[in-house]
């Protein structure tokens, strides 16, 4: 079973997984979805069977990422990416910043709109329908994602 390297682009916080499957691993602080990076294994070629050089044989080298034999690590780069994973020199130093960055501007979206809520249900004197139709987009309230977003800050 590879282990796997998961990322959680708010703290940066990194957990080893050995996992079977496609599973989300959420970060205990943030409570949010971590990134999939490269499994650890597939980044060291020495890790590999008789180290990366050796392999090259002709008869290509074994993945013990990806659990057989591919021909050269840029073929199990690129069937990793193909399968989701994230190779982290691929992504820059600005990346993971510019992750955080989004994901702290939705939560202070969230925050915003949900002070905005509850300022309306007050004034309004408790009428929540008026109160939700006035701060978020028809769109939201149709679709699910309000509900996803919201359901815990605000009680419909
Ligand atoms: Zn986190």
């Amino acid at each position: 079973m590879p282990l796997f390297d998961f990322r959680c682009p708010v703290c940066g916080a990194q957990v080893e997984k050995f996992i079977r499957k496609e599973t989300e691993v959420i970060c205990t602080a943030c409570d949010i979805s971590m990134i999939k990076m490269m499994p650890l294994l597939a980044k060291t070629s020495t890790l590999w069977n008789g180290g990366w050089n050796s392999g090259l044989d002709g008869q290509g080298i074994y993945s013990m990422a990806l659990g057989r034999k591919v021909h050269s690590k840029r073929e199990e780069e690129k069937i990793l990416n193909a399968k989701g994973f994230i190779s982290e020199k691929e992504l820059g130093s600005h990346w993971w910043d510019d992750q955080a960055a989004k994901q702290q501007a939705k939560i202070a979206e969230q925050d915003r709109l949900t002070q905005t809520y509850n300022d309306k249900v007050t004034e309004y004197g408790g009428d929540k329908i008026r109160a939700m139709t006035e701060t978020f987009t028809t769109e939201a309230c149709l679709d699910g994602s309000l509900h996803d977003t919201f359901d815990e800050k605000i009680s419909i």
